[in-house]
């Protein structure tokens, strides 16, 4: 057993039937599905995340969990959203990526201080260990090269 096969539990809901779903993102490879509606647990992604599910997988996360917020109307969120695709991509398995829209969030926003958009936060343990504000290429990779680095 070596780090990489380390438990990290995170808890999902299904966008397809919104049940919620705890995986263990280190066997993502094995293409979870959703407890309830058997559609796959997509996990190479961004995953919208809302207010009501923010404490539970972001917070609750066992792995590091960069956060997009975003808004639809905001021009440069279109640079940092390929960004993100990509970084889910390369770190599945290690890292979560999810994305929230402030709209649909405004608490969030408020309670992380967010003042222009595209944030991005790194957490893990549930703290806030980074953050990127407008679009910021290799700060955002160099932090999510750190999140899941081991040790
Ligand atoms: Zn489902």
């Amino acid at each position: 057993m070596n780090e990489v096969s380390a438990k990290r539990k995170v808890t999902l809901r299904c966008p397809f039937c919104l049940t919620l779903n705890t995986v263990d993102l280190g066997k993502s490879g094995d293409r979870p599905k959703c407890g309830n509606c058997k559609k796959p647990l997509l996990l190479d992604r961004p995953l919208k995340v809302g207010g009501e599910d923010f404490d539970r997988t972001v917070l609750g996360s066992e792995a590091p969990v960069l956060v997009d917020f975003y808004a639809d109307w905001c021009a440069p969120c279109k640079y940092v959203a390929p960004l993100m695709d990509e970084l889910a991509k390369t770190h599945e398995g290690t890292l979560l990526v999810v994305k929230i829209d402030t709209d649909q969030a405004p608490d969030l926003s408020q309670k992380f201080g967010i003042r222009s958009i595209p944030t991005v936060i790194l957490f893990k343990d549930g703290e806030e260990v980074g953050r990127s504000v407008g679009f910021e290429p290799e700060k955002l990779r160099d932090m999510a090269e750190e999140a899941v680095r081991p040790g």
